[in-house]
């Protein structure tokens, strides 16, 4: 397994695989060590998780910089996401034990009984390049504290950031085996949804994994979690703030180079205002600066590998063909190399890519409306349901909104945004289940009825 950086096609580091021995070697220490961990407190397992991110503050620079060089997004991208993924370790060291108390409930019949969490054991973590290190702390954080071990299965363009992911549990002082990284591809995740010894399954990635791992998990009747791909709107009504609206937008699709789940893909404009939108956001993504990943002052580097940018540009390619208009030029991208440049689309009908499809990529996609039922109507003729941004300061109008928008997540004046504290997760194609809050911690723990006759 590779560790190519996307900037320069350079070879930083090679892995071997696991080979299915060692792999199931790990699975089967993944479960001894479950038998031991489920008898330490949580209170215990807490401290743990306090180490973790005192671990990631006190070598920030050094993760930031595999972070970069590996997938390809600007360091201060970088730093900010090591930041986070001591957040959300803090966040859970400090609530899981409240998560997770005893839930007495009162019986009509004068008797009682109580709800418990058990953890239920070995969880498979497939986990995608993108956010390489959030997304697995994402899972890590409240799955370990709740007494499970984790197998983590990463993207195979990112080995750098799942070994020193693996080595941050170890230095942090976690008993051997809580937390694995499997150094294996896509094929070989059958065969350990398979292993009895694995209790579940979270997935984050593209529809098709999600398909197949879904697909897998049943047959064996697992759960599963899966954090697929959005095709966001982003929703201006003409009450607007626009200054803050259109430069907000800018960052929301540029962010990580546009290669989020959550980024902003569709852009839903009231007619009223349309023009001075569309100016504001464009000029304010041409401010965007390019420039080498460690490049204090580059706003994007380059595409996480170079079939990424390939594939988005047949998207772009397919829907001009069909009649979609360029309102921000970008460029074709050269075969093999990682490099995009952000561009803008309009004049969109359904039968296109770019109504359809996830533009994983520096392509904003406009609509014109002529009101909010338009709006709405739009932002729901979609496939997908992750999470939606709202722009108005008419609260009725937000209300409505807000209960109309079929996601899993509603923004009003804010750009969507993962946060320890709020569940996250879609509807739709999508995915299911919800990571985070209160409610991620209880996805993947046994929620036991005990009554007391
Ligand atoms: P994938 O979905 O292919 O990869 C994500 C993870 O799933 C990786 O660990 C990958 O392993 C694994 N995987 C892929 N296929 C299978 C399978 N059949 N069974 C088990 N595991 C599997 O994403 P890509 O890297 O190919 O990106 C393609 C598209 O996916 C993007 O353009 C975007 O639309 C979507 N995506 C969405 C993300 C999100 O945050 N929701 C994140 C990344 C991608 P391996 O790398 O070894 O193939």
């Amino acid at each position: 397994m590779k560790s190519i950086n996307p900037y320069n096609g350079e070879i930083l580091q090679e892995f071997n695989e696991h080979s299915e021995q060692e792999t199931q070697q790990i699975i089967e220490d993944s479960h001894q060590a479950f038998l031991q961990w489920r008898g330490i407190t949580i209170k215990d397992r807490s401290k743990l998780m306090s180490q973790v991110a005192e671990v990631l503050r006190n070598n920030k620079e050094k993760y930031a910089r595999i972070i970069s060089l590996e997938m390809g997004k600007v360091i201060k991208e970088s730093r900010a996401e090591v930041e986070k993924c001591a957040w959300v370790c803090d966040y859970y060291a400090e609530n899981a034990e409240g998560f997770l108390k005893d839930e007495p409930i009162k019986l009509p019949e004068g008797k009682k009984a109580k709800v418990i969490y058990n953890p239920l054991g070995v969880i498979l973590a497939v986990m995608p390049w993108n956010f390489p290190f959030w997304q697995v702390f994402r899972f890590a954080a409240p799955n370990l504290l709740a007494g499970n071990t984790g197998l983590l299965k990463h993207a195979s363009n990112v080995p750098k950031c799942a070994m020193a992911i693996e080595d941050i549990f170890i230095k942090a002082g976690f008993p051997k085996g809580v937390f694995q990284t499997l150094m294996i591809g896509s094929g070989q995740v059958k065969n350990i949804i398979e292993n009895p010894l694995v209790k579940a399954v979270t997935l984050t990635g593209s529809e098709k994994a999600g398909q197949s791992i879904a697909a897998e998990a049943g047959k064996v009747i697992k759960k599963t979690v899966l954090e697929l791909g959005g095709s966001d709107p982003f929703i201006v009504l003409k009450d607007a703030n626009l200054e803050k609206a259109a430069k907000t937008a800018a960052k929301a699709r540029m962010i990580n180079f546009g290669q989020s789940c959550i980024a902003a893909k569709r852009f839903i404009i009231e007619e009223e205002v349309y023009d001075e939108f569309i100016e504001k956001f464009k000029s304010t993504i041409e401010s965007y600066k390019q420039g080498e990943q460690l490049d204090e002052s580059a706003d994007y580097a380059c595409m996480a590998r170079p079939d990424l940018a390939e594939e988005l540009y047949h998207q772009v390619d397919d829907s001009l063909k069909l009649g979609a208009e360029v309102l921000l030029h970008g460029m074709v991208p050269e075969k093999g190399k990682s490099f995009f440049k952000p561009m803008i689309l309009t004049n969109l009908s359904p039968e296109m890519p770019a109504y359809r499809e996830e533009f994983f990529g520096p392509v904003a996609l406009v609509f014109k409306v002529k009101n909010v039922e338009e709006a709405i109507q739009i932002a729901n003729d979609s496939p997908f349901g992750l999470a939606a941004s709202v722009w108005t300061n008419d609260k009725d109008k937000a209300d409505q909104l807000s209960r109309e928008i079929e996601t899993g997540a509603v923004f009003i004046n804010k750009m969507v945004a993962s946060n320890p504290y709020l569940p996250f997760g879609g509807i739709k194609t999508s995915g299911y289940g919800r990571e985070l809050g209160e409610i991620g911690i209880k996805e993947f723990v046994n929620i036991k009825t005990v009554y007391l006759g």
